[in-house]
């Protein structure tokens, strides 16, 4: 099989097809410290794409309650558990060497197997195919979280501290990833999946599939769905049209997708970047982004030893237990909640553009504004500027600003009590 470069991972990889990449990637941040759980952004994908008959089952965007909840249930559990057998087959370990960091390695080398290395020869990659009874019902162990162990009656009586609660559970929001290497692609055998050279969106062409499920079997995000109605697969296509700036809205310019468009828990922000031929991210420090991403880190991907490269970018939460989110987000979990702990001026000011806009930003400015307060984080001195963050559409016109302190708008006295 031919080698191609992951840089969530470090290193080479084997994948199906030779390395070919798109002009722009499709790229989100979600900030999982700030998701309310509402189900919002589930319900709007759902009223968008997947109301029909045959996809009752289906939904493209879910919010699941870790460590517990999955959709299809249990799905990481399953993956992470056929990935250490493998390891334990082949005498591997499942190991990252964070040492070796550098610009192509950014979370250091993973020195394990991914899910294409721990497959067997009759597969492309390890994978499972889940029964219909794992997909109903999305929101099994809803807001459950871990037991306290320190009461019988399992109540705390000390209440909970940073940087890690004893008691825990986190909304993990979860849609296609489109990755970069895509196991869904890699597994089908009529060549129905294609990754968009344009913005690196994954589709299903429906007229080429049969529905013989090797993508949702291999998917290790289960993020591949059947629907029996008209025997195909189906998947998040990524809201195109309004990347494609098609959307009467849009005037023209890619638009955020509708689940990003919509969190009311501002917790989204969903942007296209600029991808060199060699797969590389193309340098523009003033995206946010490339900013978030590539520059400060505080945004991780789920599961990188998967080894598709996901292009979902989660900044991780506070509260978690750290052996957990390592699992999770790989070994820049640390490093990620220190700077979002404690962030610099300009992380802070980045930070306020999330759902400022409908149109994708391209480009942000930071108007320096007065200092506002100063304090401790973890025993460091920090201080907090009421700094102006701008941002751009793809015309370069401005279309947010948001200061880090939200202004006070006083009622006019002969309207106080009128709403
Ligand atoms: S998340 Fe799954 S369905 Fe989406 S592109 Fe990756 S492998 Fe394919
Ligand atoms: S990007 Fe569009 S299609 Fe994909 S989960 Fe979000 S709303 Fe649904
Ligand atoms: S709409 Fe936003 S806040 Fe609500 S569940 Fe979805 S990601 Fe979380």
């Amino acid at each position: 099989m031919p080698e191609v470069y992951n840089w969530h991972l470090g290193r080479k990889m084997v994948y199906v097809f030779d390395e070919a990449h798109p002009q722009k990637q499709f790229v989100a941040v979600f900030n999982i410290n700030r998701c309310i759980g509402c189900q919002t952004c589930t319900g709007t994908c759902k009223a968008t794409w997947t109301f029909s008959k045959g996809q009752e089952a289906m939904w493209w965007n879910n919010v699941e309650t870790k460590p517990y909840g999955g959709y299809p249930q249990h799905w990481d559990i399953k993956i992470l558990q056929l990935l250490d057998e493998a390891h334990q087959a082949q005498g591997k370990k499942a190991e990252w060497d964070a040492a070796q960091t550098g610009d192509a390695a950014p979370y250091g080398v993973y020195n394990g197997l991914t899910i294409t290395e721990a497959a067997g020869s009759d597969q492309e990659a390890i994978g499972y195919l889940p029964p219909d009874a794992e997909w109903r019902a999305p929101l099994f162990y809803e807001d459950t979280s871990t037991a306290y162990k320190g009461d019988k009656l399992g109540i705390s009586t000390e209440g909970a501290t940073l940087p890690e609660h004893q008691t825990w559970f986190f909304y993990l929001q979860r849609i296609c990833n489109h990755c970069t290497y895509p196991a869904c692609a890699a597994a089908c055998p009529r060549k129905a999946i294609y990754k968009r050279p344009e913005d690196g969106i994954v589709l299903i062409d429906q007229a080429r599939c049969r529905g013989y499920r090797k993508c949702v079997e291999q998917c290790p995000y289960k993020k591949s769905m059947y629907r029996g109605t008209t025997r195909t697969s189906e998947k998040c296509v990524a809201c195109y049209p309004r990347v494609e700036g098609k959307d009467p809205l849009s005037d023209g310019v890619p638009m955020e997708t509708r689940c990003m468009a919509v969190c009311p828990g501002k917790i989204r922000l969903n942007g296209l970047v600029d991808i060199a031929q060699d797969g590389s991210w193309v340098e523009n420090p003033k995206h946010p982004m490339y900013y978030l991403i590539k520059i400060e880190k505080v945004a991780l991907p789920l599961y990188p030893q998967f080894g598709t490269e996901p292009n979902i970018y989660y900044i991780p939460p506070r509260w978690a237990p750290r052996a957990y989110l390592r699992q999770m987000f790989g070994p820049g979990v640390d490093d990620a909640i220190a700077r979002y702990a404690a962030p610099s001026r300009e992380l802070l000011a980045v930070l306020q553009l999330f759902r400022t806009t409908q149109r994708m930003i391209f480009r942000y400015e930071v108007e320096e504004g007065p200092l506002v307060l100063e304090t401790e984080v973890n025993g460091q001195p920090w201080k907090m500027y009421n700094d102006t963050a701008v941002g751009f559409d793809a015309q370069d016109r401005e279309v947010a600003r948001l200061s880090v302190v939200e202004p006070i708008h006083e009622r006019p006295a002969e309207r106080l009590n009128s709403i």
